[in-house]
């Protein structure tokens, strides 16, 4: 289990190691075919802020040779904001009073129906809150089947479940689960996550070997930035993917950099990554990894999008809401967190073949299951 690979790195050394890092690093790293995790420490180094352009044009390049001229779209949909979790950054931690929602299997299909009418997406993204007793597997599994008939592709993103759990669900139309880490950081991970399932480390950053166990087809893995020292949790991260890579080598993988957003929590970020900060860990990432999906969500704004589209991002969410039942049933409920782009799947298309891009709706066909 990679908790257990996790426990031979100290946070604090891999703080000092990637702060240590100079331009000569950062040059061997660029120049090598395959950087391995020091050359990877180096890129998302202070060291490598100058070398910004340079790591644009081998995103740019390493980007093409995968994946082409193609960004892929998605789209997510809550279908419940009930959660027994109280995660101290999240508007739907359980001490926040607002009124929970968990759709029927009618308002779910009737956001699968809305959703279609916003544009041609086949890859669809459910997402709920952590409750497992009133939206536990049972739920989920009939939430996949509602949505089935709707889109080729089905990603989850809920709590960890058990390998039987999501071995399960693949039966019933499952394709990828996407799991946000949150942090890497051991003890600070309490101090976020105080209570419920959620305060479990172990349990969920172990979670990723029971999805790899139980061959879910696509995994993706992100940490919250705006917790802790974003370079060391994105190095904790790569480390961690190398090692599902190896372990789990039939399975895609997705990489996502949350920026946080403001929320009804109130909570404010403990550190702000800039936004060439953020280009500068794409870039990272896609020399490090050449085959990682790399998503971007409406999280971030057109313009950093639309920048983002030839120089790493692979993937994007488009028309997005972040309320259950936000795109028919209830349009006015409480938002997980705010939109920057609010821009139109038309106009998120519009704008990605202005760039010589190509749009992708569907990659995946439900006969592949
Ligand atoms: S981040 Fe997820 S688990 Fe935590 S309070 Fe929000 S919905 Fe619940």
């Amino acid at each position: 289990m990679f908790s257990e690979v996790l426990e031979k790195y100290d946070w604090d050394e891999i703080t000092a190691r990637i702060a240590a890092k100079t331009y000569r690093d950062v040059e061997r790293a660029l120049a090598k075919a395959t950087p391995d995790l020091d050359d990877f420490m180096a890129l998302v180094s202070p060291a490598a802020a100058p070398y910004l352009e340079q790591m644009a044009q081998l995103s740019r390049r390493y980007t093409q040779q995968r994946f082409g001229k193609t960004i892929s779209m998605y789209i997510p949909m809550y279908i419940t904001n009930s959660c027994t979790n109280s995660c101290v950054y999240c508007g739907f931690n359980r001490h926040n009073k607002f009124p929970r929602v968990i759709l029927t299997p009618e308002q779910i299909e009737a956001e699968c129906k809305a959703i279609r009418r916003l544009g041609p997406f086949e890859n669809l993204l459910i997402v709920t809150g952590e409750n497992p007793r009133a939206a536990g597997t049972d739920y989920l599994e009939t939430a996949l089947r509602v949505c089935r008939p709707y889109f080729n592709n089905l990603t989850i993103e809920v709590m960890p479940l058990s390998e039987e759990d999501y071995h399960r669900l693949t039966l019933s139309g499952l394709n990828g689960v996407v799991c946000f880490q949150e942090t890497y950081h051991r003890e600070r991970y309490k101090v976020y996550h105080p209570a419920g399932m959620k305060s479990n480390f172990e349990w969920r950053v172990n979670g990723y070997d029971r999805m790899g166990a139980a061959g879910v087809h696509k995994i993706g893995m992100g940490v919250l930035i705006g917790l802790e020292d974003w370079r060391t949790d994105v190095t904790m991260m790569a480390l961690h993917l190398m090692y599902l890579r190896k372990k789990y080598w039939r399975t895609r993988y997705s990489v996502n950099f949350p920026r946080m957003r403001p929320s009804e929590s109130g909570f404010q970020p403990n550190v702000v990554m800039t936004d060439r900060e953020l280009a500068q860990l794409t870039f990272a990432f896609r020399i490090f990894d050449h085959d990682v999906d790399i998503s971007m969500s409406t999280r971030e704004t057109p313009l950093f999008r639309n920048n983002m589209v030839a120089l790493g991002a692979t993937s994007m969410s488009a028309g997005s809401k972040t309320e259950p039942g936000g795109y028919e049933t209830y349009p006015q409920a409480l938002e997980q967190f705010a939109v920057s782009d609010e821009r139109t799947p038309a106009q998120v298309e519009a704008d990605i073949r202005a760039r010589g891009y190509e749009v992708v709706w569907k990659d995946w066909d439900k006969i592949f299951d």
